[in-house]
Order: C-alpha cells, then structure tokens, then sequence
C-alpha cells in the first residue's frame, strides 16, 4: 500500500511530498523545491529508503532542490515531460529572480510521457500528462490508494496559473476534465500549495472547471 507524508517547502509553502511502499519502505520524494534539511529530517523520521525523485514540473518552488538532492543522495530524476525542458534550462535564472540560492540546473534520468508508470516498492503509480500550467507537467496516480498528485494543475477551489510562458489556460481546463476527472470522484488529490481536496468536490464546486 502507498503511504505519504507532504512537507510543505520553501517560501511558496509548496507541498512536497514523500511517497513510500508500505511493504519495502522504499519511498519517492515529489517535488523537492527547496529546504532539503527538513525532507532528509522527514525521511529518517519516517525510517524509510529514499531511491527516486519525482517531478510534476519544473518551477523553481517544485524542482529547486532536484539537482543538489540527486547529487547528494546518487538519486534518479524521473520526470517531468520534456515540454518542460525550457524550465529545467532556465532554473538558475528562476532562482535569481525568486531568491533562491544557487540552483542548479538537471537533466532528468528518465522523463515522462502520458500512459507511463513509474514504481516504488510494490506501488505503481500512472503518468498522465496534463499540460496548461505548464507544457511538460504531469501528475502521478495511485489507483490503488485512490490518490492523485497533481503539482499546479488543480488546487482545492483553484486552477493552476497560466500566464507563465508557455501556459494555456484552455489545455490547462482541458487537461483537469479529461485527465483527471476520469480517476473518480473519490480520489483524493494532493495539490501543489494549499490543502488537499478530492475530484468530486472539485468537479461539483471549483468555480473555474465544475459542471
Ligand atoms: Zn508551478
Ligand atoms: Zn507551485
């Protein structure tokens, strides 16, 4: 079973979140942006294995820590879809313009494309691609956990913001309806900034994508 725990980081309270096999204790980190002491304080706390980084997208609140935690820790970076690779280039540059310390730019060991699957432990979880906030964003799905997350795609009562380059707002309202509406009402997504919220909420009150 996937079990999770999100630290929120950085100034942009951005929910990063350890994932972990209950049966291995092999875990995930998704989206590290920062504040890497209090997820390496989380995950010896938590006793689990750190073998993976996930990313949803790569703005500087969710990827900012990537390079220097992967160089640390000799882990793999899964994601985010190539049409992030602008983002991922002009990370130090995002990292000026918002305050961060010296960021360094990656290059994701495997990225992600729509359909794929990505594994810890015995807990698979489904990619879907869903652009709009960003061109390579994606989220991760645990079907089995019935839990989805979903980076700056969707927020309890909000959308991700669409006036960065590269961001669509129309794609962004297509990617939450066909993308990740089809996981069900019952599944409960953990979003980007703010506090959790499940499909079936969204889908009958969020303003900006009910009906
Ligand atoms: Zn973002
Ligand atoms: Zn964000």
């Amino acid at each position: 079973m996937l079990h999770y725990r999100t630290v929120p980081v950085t100034a942009f309270a951005q929910n990063c979140s350890i994932v972990w096999c209950g049966a291995t204790r092999d875990a995930a980190v998704i989206d590290p942006g920062g504040d890497l002491a209090r997820i390496e304080e989380e995950v010896q706390a938590l006793g689990v294995k750190l073998k993976a980084i996930w990313l949803t997208h790569a703005h500087i609140d969710h990827a900012g820590g990537t390079a220097e935690l992967s160089a640390r820790r000799g882990l793999p970076i899964v994601g985010p879809h190539p049409g992030d690779q602008f983002w991922i280039d002009g990370i130090a540059e995002q990292g000026r313009m918002f305050g961060f310390p010296q960021v360094a730019p990656f290059t994701p060991t495997r990225w992600l494309h729509d359909g794929d699957t990505v594994q810890i432990g015995q807990c698979v979880l489904d990619v879907r691609h869903c652009p709009g906030h960003t061109p390579g964003h994606v989220v991760f799905h645990s079907r089995q956990a019935q839990r989805a997350f979903v980076g700056d795609v969707l927020f309890a009562g909000s959308i991700g913001r669409t006036d960065f380059p590269g961001g669509n707002h129309a794609q962004l309202i297509s990617s939450i309806r066909e993308r990740l509406w089809p996981m069900g009402d019952d599944t409960v997504f953990i979003p980007g900034h703010g506090p959790e919220s499940s499909f079936g909420e969204e889908r009958r009150h969020n303003p900006y994508v009910r009906g």
